[in-house]
């Protein structure tokens, strides 16, 4: 029988089954999300040997089971993300890239932009040398969004089409921001959604040292909950250290 085939992917979450196995959900380029069940990777340190760690950059020796479930044989490390591992800011992000992206990524479907975003977001958050501004997480949602078909309205009205002023408001089901005389939602400034728009066409690296206008930084959370109709756990532990 054959071992299966290489995949390089990244590691997005596991859960524990059985009293041995562990399901691991990994992003793909050419498969977008997948699950594949690891057998025996509680006990046997040898054929995975800590490569299944949330946000590591992996080789895995697979092949497609009968349902959903892929099968994983074995695993070798390819990108550990070693800096990132012993401060907690950049682990909470790591989480956070990892549910984000993951989230937006179609199950068993070609993804590589949002898969070379999140190899990309988890690559900065190593090299840096401490937690980056908050626009980089605005920008990396704004990139994700982007990526997976709902860019954000950032820059004109969606009722009338012309160019924002103060005041404005963002409204997730209208897909961006308005003139708060054109429609409700949530108070924003025009200064903070002209920066997210611009953080959008900038590179990660290129945001961490960018201060963040004042402003809710929510607002493209909110975007991402509409289109999904999911919550992200791992941002409550982002919001809370203040990233
Ligand atoms: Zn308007």
């Amino acid at each position: 029988m054959a071992r299966g085939t290489e995949l390089t992917c990244i590691v997005v979450g596991h859960v524990d089954y059985g009293e041995a196995d562990r399901i691991v959900h990994l992003a793909t380029p050419e498969h977008g999300r997948i699950a594949a069940l690891a057998k025996g990777a509680r006990k046997s340190r040898k054929r995975f040997t800590g490569a299944l760690d949330l946000g590591n950059r992996i080789q895995a020796l697979v092949h497609r089971g009968r349902g959903e479930l892929w099968l994983m044989n074995g695993a070798t490390l390819e990108h550990g993300r070693p800096h990132i591992r012993n401060d907690l800011d950049r682990i909470a992000l790591a989480a956070y890239a990892c549910e984000l992206v993951s989230s937006l990524m179609p199950a068993e479907h070609e993804a590589v932009k949002l898969y070379t975003l999140l190899d990309v977001a988890l690559l900065t958050l190593d090299a840096m040398t401490g937690p980056p501004e908050l626009l980089w997480r605005l920008g990396l949602e704004a990139k994700a969004l982007t990526f997976a078909g709902f860019t954000p309205r950032l820059l004109l009205c969606d009722v009338c089409g012309l160019e924002l002023s103060d005041p404005a408001v963002f409204a997730p089901d209208a897909g961006g921001a308005r003139h708060g005389h054109c429609g409700g939602g949530q108070e924003v400034s025009v200064e903070l959604l002209g920066a997210i728009e611009q953080a959008r066409r900038t590179p990660l690296a290129d945001l961490v040292d960018v201060t963040c206008p004042p402003g809710d930084r929510n607002i493209l959370v909110e975007l991402l909950r509409w289109h999904t109709g999911r919550e992200l756990k791992s941002k409550g532990l982002v919001s809370d250290l203040g990233l």
